[in-house]
């Protein structure tokens, strides 16, 4: 299986880039961001990760992780799967390596996009307008999704580091400029195996 976790932090262009790298090499793509903004607004667990994420903060690890667990079990024919926005934390990290051994399978690559802060914060105010995301809108909340990325997030990838998953690609530039370096990456990584 190709498993593959996009990284970086918030306005990378993890969701467009995932699009992508599905659609050429036929992957499943999840995203824990848009599985939180499609649940049920009025039930526990909606109302539970609205509270989060409408402030910028991350949903609690334990709900995470057993979020991300039942969205994979929806596909279990997949020939891969693109990780987007998960893992977040440390934590988050080793229970998918735990979840994916017990399937007999490994995360195979960490796609780090490398963004400069600046530009960031331009391209999500850019987003706020278009992809009507509250949590986009204000400045306040958008550095306190940076600032948790910096603090909790930004250590996930000396985690697969560690592990010589952690490929890093340049994340400004052309979006199709990016997109090729991606694929790029994923082929040379490929025919290493
Ligand atoms: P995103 O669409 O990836 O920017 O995620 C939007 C919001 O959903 C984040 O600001 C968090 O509140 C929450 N979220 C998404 N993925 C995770 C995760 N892996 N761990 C914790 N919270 C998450």
């Amino acid at each position: 299986m190709l498993n593959i976790v996009l990284f970086g932090p918030p306005g990378a262009g993890k969701g467009t880039q995932s699009e992508r790298l599905r659609d050429k090499y036929g992957l499943v793509h999840i995203s824990t961001g848009d599985v939180f903004r499609g649940l049920n607004p009025n039930s526990e667990l909606g109302k539970l990760a609205k509270s989060f994420a409408d402030k910028g903060d991350l949903v609690p690890d334990d709900i995470t992780i057993a979020i991300l667990e039942s969205e994979v079990q929806k596909f279990p024919n997949a020939k891969g799967v693109i990780y987007d926005g998960f893992p977040r934390t440390t934590a988050q990290a080793q229970a998918l390596d735990d979840f994916l051994s017990s399937k007999n399978t490994a995360v195979s690559m960490m796609l780090s996009l490398v963004v400069d802060e600046v530009e960031l914060k331009t391209r999500l105010s850019k987003r706020a307008s278009k992809a009507g995301r509250p949590d986009d809108a204000d400045p306040e909340i958008i550095q306190n999704r940076i600032n948790n990325y910096n603090e909790k997030t930004a250590p996930v990838a000396q985690y697969y580091d560690r592990q010589n998953k952690l490929i890093e690609i340049d994340g400004e530039g052309s979006i199709d400029g990016i997109t090729d370096r991606l694929f790029v990456a994923i082929d040379n990584q490929n025919s290493e195996k």
